[in-house]
């Protein structure tokens, strides 16, 4: 038995490193990384394990490192992302200067180009690609691994690639909610506290351009497997769920079939999820909300159907229009997704953009900024156009100046757009009203409250050119 730390680490900013995506936190918003969290489950079984959240926890690099210097432990799992991994391989450089233990990272980046950084990075000795799958326990077993499928190891001076897991269906032992700080983690549009993030499926059967996902393999959990997980979920006493998945209907008979098992077997979660305009109707959201769902977050991007045509978006600016007035029909809350500044808008678009935002009259607004992602055709766009060099790895597109320009928007127009946005949506009287009216205790006043300071610090503050 190993003693196995899963780490997520310090940082100079709120990262949000887990399920091959990274970025700044926006607000006081934060959850369990939830590869670390399916590791639990999977290493739990065999080995020791600990948990050390430092973002959540507030810990400085120097706090944290001290605290792994007086621990007793053979591996250390972490999770990194292309929003911080420079500062995370240093910490984890000195870490491994000063622990003999093997350091092993999920992240990103690492999808697409975790061989090429293994070579350049002697301390790190495997990358996990695929956290769902049993392999590393093999690995960690015989200490090299003979089967490195799904992982990438250094084996002395070589490093292998794995096979990537190509199956249907997968199942996973129960990850170990309690070992993480619950207490601490919150979203904006949660009813109850704490919640649990569960995986339905993993992957996405979609081709978004500006989307990693558009690489990652789309499987499907057993549904008795996720069963067992509420099982285990309501023993801890936890009501609430998030649906981790990047498309929740996306296998519709499996999605639903789950649905209805949370009716028959009367689980009573409050629930929320990701999922496609194009993939609600009135029967499918009616039985959601009978199992408890209670807001759906939407990918609207854009106001332009040329953009979502050429980012292959697979969506029609009239099925916007319908899936959000559903929603509101059977009183569903909505958060929907807007990208500021792709290639192909302009000053018009985005002012459509946000015209849209408050036509739709969602819930929740995420405003991000076009960000082309390590894994995705419009990193590959952006490079060949000459708008970043194949050196930029480091990007965030929740809160950061915009990396990109085009010849519709200026770097600055799509910094400007971003604040205009987040200003004119949030501060209207009327969702200002609407947020106060609902709060139902006086945590959630205080959340409001601390959610409220942090929107007008990043408002109101300038940016110049450099994300500062
Ligand atoms: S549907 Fe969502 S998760 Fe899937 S590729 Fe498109 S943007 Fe990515």
């Amino acid at each position: 038995m190993k003693k196995i730390l899963l780490l997520n680490p310090p940082g100079n900013r709120p990262y949000i490193r887990d399920y091959y995506c990274s970025h700044i936190a926006k607000g006081i918003y934060y959850w369990p990384g939830y590869d670390l969290l399916v590791l639990s489950g999977i290493l739990g079984k065999e080995h020791q394990i600990e948990v050390l959240d430092a973002i959540i926890s507030g810990m400085s690099r120097e706090d944290c490192f001290r605290r792994i210097k007086d621990m007793d432990v053979d591996v250390i799992i972490f999770i990194t992302g292309s929003v911080s991994w420079r500062e995370d391989f240093s910490f984890l450089e000195k870490v491994k200067k000063e622990k003999k233990a093997l350091i092993i990272a999920s992240g990103d980046f690492l999808l697409f180009q975790g061989s090429k950084i293994m070579k350049q990075f002697p301390f790190l000795d495997a990358v996990i690609l695929d956290f769902t799958t049993r392999n590393i326990l093999d690995f960690l077993d015989e200490e090299g691994g003979k089967n490195p499928d799904n992982l990438i190891i250094r084996n002395g001076e070589d490093i292998i690639e794995g096979n990537r897991s190509k199956t249907k269906e997968f199942e996973i032992p129960i990850p170990r909610h309690e070992l993480f700080p619950l207490n601490k983690y919150t979203l904006p549009h949660l009813k109850k506290h704490p919640f649990a993030s569960v995986l339905t499926a993993f992957g996405c059967p979609y081709q978004c351009l500006f989307c990693p996902f558009q690489q990652i393999p789309f499987k499907t959990r057993k549904v008795e497997n996720i069963l067992e997980e509420f099982d285990y979920i309501r023993s801890l006493g936890i009501k609430e769920i998030w649906f981790r998945d990047q498309t929740f209907l996306a296998n519709k008979e499996h999605s639903l079939k789950l649905c209805k098992e949370m009716i028959e077997k009367n689980f009573f979660f409050s629930w929320s999820c990701e999922t496609r305009v194009d993939l609600l109707n009135k029967d499918s959201l009616s039985l959601m909300k009978d199992a408890g769902c209670h807001t759906v977050m939407l990918g609207v991007e854009s106001a332009r159907q040329e953009i979502l045509d050429r980012y292959k978006k697979g969506i029609k600016i009239d099925q916007i229009k319908v899936a959000f007035a559903l929603c509101k029909k059977l009183k569903i809350k909505t958060l929907a997704h807007f990208i500021i500044g792709l290639p192909g808008e302009d000053e018009e678009s985005q002012r459509e953009l946000i015209d849209l935002a408050m036509q739709i009259d969602c819930d929740y607004a995420s405003f991000n900024i076009a960000s082309p992602q390590i894994g995705t055709t419009f990193r590959d766009q952006a490079i060949s156009e000459g708008w970043i060099s194949e050196k930029t790895d480091i990007m965030d597109s929740s809160c950061s100046y915009p990396l990109i320009e085009t010849k519709g928007l200026s770097k600055e127009k799509v910094w400007m757009f971003h604040q205009l946005a987040v200003r004119k949506f949030y501060l209207r009287p009327g969702f200002l009203w609407k947020r106060i009216c609902r709060l139902k205790s006086i945590k959630e006043g205080i959340i409001l409250i601390r959610e409220g300071v942090y929107f007008l610090r990043e408002i109101f503050l300038p940016k110049t050119g450099k994300d500062d």
